[in-house]
């Protein structure tokens, strides 16, 4: 009996498997053909200077449109697209798209608007990844000092020689560096000593409790203090309530991205609401 029922575990097991393999297959072989369908859109994440209460960048944040399966999330896509080396493209076709779109804007009146791009890991190491970035360049005709681009730790603990004159290449064009999601990888100190940065975005799960949580706020705080002593620049992700905003503030960050001032917008609602300039603020 015991052993009967072992089997058919095994059976329905084999079974899941199978239909997962089966179903990564056919997300695979999707979206090989997004890019030549037009499946893939940038939403647009505004982050915003508290001071000057306006914006002063957006994040670029990949969506895949997909006719049948709906809108597929990047956490779910991205991952396969650097398995399978998908990503190659698809960093280029987000980099394109998201330079051409930012000097658009620049031209549309919003000329100090910067883009913040998400690089992921295979991309950054691959050979030709700042020659990509210098023909989304000069073909936007944004110049490099509108460009961030926004690595995590991950990204560049590989190869650290390597990275590391990468992002000194970039920094040297006037690209500006922000490392992401920082707090959630290794986080080591010597990292923000060693490693060539501009800005550093503080994850959103320490700003998540931040009210109520004694040690989330006393690390946002330190991480604050201390980026000020590095000359870095702060951005607090993850911002959902006019409270968080507040709190960072008084903590001295200036820079904030968060659904509290805006969700990512479809590039025709972003553009009204830079064009609006009515834009809610917490103050
Ligand atoms: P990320 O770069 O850390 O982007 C921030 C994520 O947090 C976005 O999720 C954004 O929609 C979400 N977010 C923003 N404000 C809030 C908030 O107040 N509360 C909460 N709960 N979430 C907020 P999204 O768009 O689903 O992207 C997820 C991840 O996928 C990104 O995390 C990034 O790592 C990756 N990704 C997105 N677009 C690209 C891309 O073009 N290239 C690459 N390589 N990765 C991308
Ligand atoms: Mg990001
Ligand atoms: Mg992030
Ligand atoms: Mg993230």
């Amino acid at each position: 009996r015991a052993k009967q029922q072992g089997a058919s575990y095994i059976e329905f097991y084999t079974d899941e498997m199978t239909d997962k393999a089966f179903e990564r297959l056919e997300l695979e072989s999707y979206l090989r053909r997004a890019i030549e369908k037009d499946e893939l859109t940038l939403y647009y994440q505004p982050q915003v200077n508290l001071d000057e209460q306006k914006i002063y960048a957006c994040e670029a944040l990949i969506r895949w449109n997909h006719p049948k399966l709906g809108l597929v999330s990047p956490a779910e896509f991205i991952p396969l697209a650097e398995e399978t080396g998908l990503i190659e493209e698809i960093g280029i076709w987000v980099l394109n798209e998201a330079c051409i779109q930012t000097r658009k804007w620049q031209e549309l009146g919003y000329n100090d608007l910067s883009i913040s791009v998400n690089v992921s890991g295979r991309q950054f190491q691959s050979a030709n990844f700042v020659e990509t970035v210098r023909r989304a360049l000069t073909t936007s005709g944004l110049s490099a000092e509108s460009l961030h681009l926004e690595v995590t730790e991950s990204t560049t603990l590989v190869n650290t020689d390597y990275s590391i004159s990468m992002l000194n290449e970039l920094r040297g064009m006037g690209i500006k560096v922000s490392i992401d999601d920082f707090g959630t990888g290794y986080s080591s100190l010597s990292y923000l000593k060693d490693f060539p940065l501009d800005i550093l975005k503080i994850d959103q799960s320490f700003i998540r409790n931040l009210q109520e949580n004694n040690a989330d706020a006393a690390i946002v705080k330190a991480v604050i203090t201390m980026c000020e002593g590095l000359n870095l620049s702060i951005v607090a992700e993850g911002i959902e309530t006019k409270e968080q905003g507040e709190i960072i503030r008084s903590f001295g960050c200036n820079f904030a991205q968060g659904f509290f001032y805006s969700k990512p917008l479809n590039r025709d609602r972003f553009e009204k609401l830079l064009l609006s300039k009515q834009f809610p603020l917490a103050t």
